[in-house]
């Protein structure tokens, strides 16, 4: 597969809206959440709504794509009622996942909210996973490594690496790195040296062969901070330079990109980034929505005309 450079879209309205969203930004490939990442209610969308996001998806080669889990997600919490509430939701999320026929679940495994000792905390992630692939199929299930902000799970490589480990080395267990998530939990990447050391980092306690997807954000807060702020490409404390080295590092050259970034107008993801992306990649800029859209029935439906 080929490099694919898109971002997170809102399906909010329909979930087949979220393709001519990525469409209008010149988007290759989309992250959305099904249901609204604040509450745990299970997601409801027509049978008519899934054919059309697979047909439009299918039309503008729009994928991979995946789908990034509830906010609300805690397999490490001191609350056995929340731990099973999580296995629950994520089920029903790696259920959507398999209907999308998206490659994966993105999922912040949580946090034992500086109660439940780190041990025990990885011990709970490894039972909620281990309970959930025994009740989904084919769904990859996407770790990913987060800023470490309040004892949470994941921001060290060593930890996913274990909780791989644990469950089998089973091979859906995949991980998502998001590049502002990496750099706020000390893994410096801002420079060239520090993204191949960080790189082979991964490589040691992971496996390079389970990185499926990157968050690629620049960083509104500093090195180490520890503090999750996402910030326009080039913009932030990582800065075009870092992306240049990272765009074009061995390592990604065949994964799909989603961008979680505020946008230049505050509203998203946009085409100025998915462009920057493209250019420090080496490539020219999206076509991806520009122009008539021969390729969708219904000349109403171009891209131009969504938000
Ligand atoms: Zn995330
Ligand atoms: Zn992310």
């Amino acid at each position: 597969m080929e490099m694919r450079i898109g971002a997170h879209v809102s399906t909010s309205g329909s979930l087949h809206d979220s393709v001519h969203r990525a469409v209008a930004i010149g988007a290759e490939c989309a992250q959305i959440f099904v249901g609204a990442p604040q509450r745990w209610a299970v997601a409801h969308y027509s049978d008519e709504d899934v054919t059309e996001y697979l047909r439009l998806a299918n039309a503008y080669g729009i994928g991979p794509n995946v789908v990034h889990s509830l906010y609300l997600v805690n397999l490490a919490s001191p609350d056995p009622e929340q731990r099973e509430r999580s296995v629950m939701a994520l089920i029903d999320q790696m259920d959507w996942c398999e209907r999308l026929g998206v490659l994966g679940l993105v999922v912040h495994v949580g946090s034992g909210k500086g109660v439940v000792p780190h041990d025990e905390a990885l011990a709970f992630v490894v039972e909620g996973i281990e309970q959930m692939l025994s009740q989904t199929r084919d769904s990859c299930f996407l770790i990913e490594n987060t800023a470490g902000m309040g004892s949470s799970i994941g921001s060290d490589f060593r930890d996913i690496g274990t909780i791989i480990s644990r469950l089998g080395f089973d091979q859906r267990i995949r991980v998502c790195l998001d590049t502002a998530h990496t750099f706020e939990a000390g893994h410096d990447i801002s420079t060239k040296d520090g993204l191949d050391a960080v790189i082979e980092e991964f490589d040691q306690y992971i496996g390079l062969d389970r990185l499926t997807a990157i968050h690629a954000n620049d960083s509104k807060s500093p090195f180490g901070s520890k503090l999750d702020r996402h910030q326009n490409i080039g913009a932030g404390y990582l800065g075009e330079d870092a992306f240049g080295w990272f765009m074009t590092h061995p390592a990604v050259q065949e994964l799909p990109f989603f961008l979680e970034v505020p946008g230049v107008a505050g509203r998203g993801p946009d085409r100025e980034n998915v462009d920057t992306l493209r250019r420090l990649a080496g490539r020219q800029p999206s076509t991806i929505g520009l122009g008539s859209s021969s390729m969708v029935d219904g000349g109403d439906e171009t891209a131009d005309s969504r938000r």
